[in-house]
């Protein structure tokens, strides 16, 4: 049974806007994570249509099969989505990942394609292996036993770069010779330091969506990016630095991607509710029948105004973070958001009759204590008097380019302990879904981690689980190097009792 066939040549022919292409440069550009999970990524597809754009270059889209073991058992090379061609059958292997958690995912990746993994034990004769995505931005190390290029910061500036070198070289040498020092480019094998991130220019902006298809996560959403970058000055956040300086779009360069057949359009930015033309925006798509989508929305932003234009497009839900579980807290991290910010929000999402108010949190702050989520308790408690709420709840994870890149992970069992607390008393009072404990340590682990982390992936790629995990790391010698960090209420983020600190503790400040 032909997987292609069978499985990506329905997908294919559910899409609208797919590029089909042929020329003597060859690139797939895959994503380690399935079909629907990677189609609702808008840098995925933004790359996937600048690499078609160049001349000389077709670049074709392949995905992680659902049951990677299933698909392996059946012998079969992995192939593209649009020609069905061997995934490896390519000059340049590109791909984005999103997540800490995808590591051993990108191991996969290469392994399913038929390609060794490892940087070292692959020759001239297979594709350069090229990753970017969010994950490159925030910690490029446990990346660079596998990668020949990491790309790091907007993909827009890379794409050219090395189109043009992919044309012009002669040898494998000669092509890193040609985008060496470039920004944005990280050559592991010739550099051992993450280079200065690549930003892309207003004019290479918005982004938007090539293809549109219902068997994305986002289903048939045409999404387009309002702004890259946040203004605002919240500690913890990686989206304001990892983006780069903030940069709104025109209102009408974002109307004029949209193609007439576009019945759900997603306004893609970090922070909406400052971007100043969404309301115009929104209308304008409501008023022409168009279903909108949007990412969470700051409370303290939040009017009735805003919130006619997001119910007249659909949304049924309203999305706000909190971030901490106290007022105290959110004052520790720059949030700018008051309890009272959140119960406005929610009487505004009742009075305007949404179905509910869905708020995200983050628990195991450094500072935070019992107190803390006492409070978290009853604000719930009080929010839920309103309207209906959902909370989201997330462990905290302290990531680089952060001022918080050194603070200790809140700890398993600590994470636990307060998640039971919670679940006790909130268990009728709101719906709640949270994060596992465990996989957020391992994915604390991997954002700080270096390329010894990354060959622990490599030794459990194919059985991965937390024991799996906690022996490859043992085996190691992995320790936490910041553990014994203590970050207080009465000092900002970052700032911690002086303490001998390592040369990689060092070198993962911003
Ligand atoms: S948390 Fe939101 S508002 Fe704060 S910096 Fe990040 S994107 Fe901006």
């Amino acid at each position: 049974m032909s997987y292609w066939r069978n499985t990506l040549k329905p997908l294919l022919d559910a899409e609208q806007g797919t590029l089909f292409k042929q020329a003597p440069i060859r690139v797939t550009l895959a994503f380690p994570n399935r079909y629907g999970v990677g189609m609702a990524s808008l840098g995925y597809q933004v790359i996937y249509r600048m690499f078609n754009q160049e001349e000389g270059v077709a670049c074709e889209r392949a995905f992680l099969p659902d049951d990677v073991d299933a698909f392996e058992r059946t012998g079969q090379t992995l192939p593209t989505v649009e020609s069905g061609r061997a995934a490896a059958d390519c000059q340049l292997f590109a791909m984005s990942v999103s997540f800490e958690l995808d590591l051993t995912n990108i191991i996969r990746m290469l392994d399913v394609a038929g390609m060794a993994p490892l940087r070292g034990e692959r020759s001239d004769s297979d594709p350069v292996v090229m990753i970017g995505g969010p994950l490159t931005s925030s910690n490029p190390y446990p990346l660079t036993p596998f990668a020949d290029i990491i790309v790091i910061g907007d993909g827009e500036q890379i794409v050219p770069v090395v189109s043009e070198a992919l044309r012009e070289a002669a040898s494998r040498e000669d092509f890193y010779d040609l985008i060496d020092g470039m920004p944005g480019i990280f050559l592991p094998a010739r550099h051992s330091h993450e280079p200065q991130w690549a930003t892309a220019p207003k004019e290479l902006l918005p982004a938007y969506s090539q293809i549109v298809t219902p068997h994305s996560e986002l289903s048939n959403m045409f999404l387009v990016e309002a702004q890259r970058g946040c203004p605002r000055p919240c500690t913890f956040c990686l989206a304001r630095t990892m983006y780069g300086p903030n940069r709104n779009n025109q209102a009408q360069e974002l109307l004029d991607t949209i193609p007439d057949w576009v019945t759900k359009v997603g306004l893609v930015g970090a922070a909406l509710s400052d971007f100043p033309h969404t309301k115009y925006v929104g209308k304008t798509l409501t008023e022409r029948g168009i279903k909108l989508g949007v990412s969470s929305i700051r409370a303290d932003t939040v009017d009735a105004e805003l919130a006619e234009i997001l119910k007249a497009g659909g949304l049924r839900t309203f999305t706000v973070a909190s971030d901490a579980p106290s007022e105290r807290l959110r004052r520790w991290l720059k949030k700018g958001i008051t309890t009272e910010d959140l119960l406005k929000t929610a009487q505004i999402s009742r009075d305007l009759g949404f179905k509910g108010l869905k708020v995200y949190m983050m628990i195991g702050l450094g500072p935070e204590n019992d107190d803390d989520i006492s409070e978290l308790i009853a604000f719930t408690k009080e929010l839920a008097g309103i309207n209906r709420i959902a909370l989201g709840i997330s462990p905290f994870v302290p990531k680089r380019h952060t001022p918080h890149f050194a603070d200790p992970f809140a700890g398993v069992q600590t994470i636990e302990k307060r998640l039971k607390r919670i679940q006790k008393e909130l268990r009728t009072t709101a719906e709640l879904r949270n994060v596992s404990a465990k996989w957020a340590w391992v994915e604390n682990v991997i954002a700080r981690g270096g390329p010894e982390v990354g060959m622990a992936a490599y030794s459990l790629y194919r059985n991965e689980s937390i024991g799996a995990w906690k022996k490859a790391l043992e085996e190691i010698g992995w320790h936490d190097e910041f553990e014994a960090n203590t970050p207080s209420i009465g000092l900002p983020p970052g700032q911690y009792e002086p303490r001998e600190v390592s040369a990689h503790a060092q070198g993962l400040a911003i």
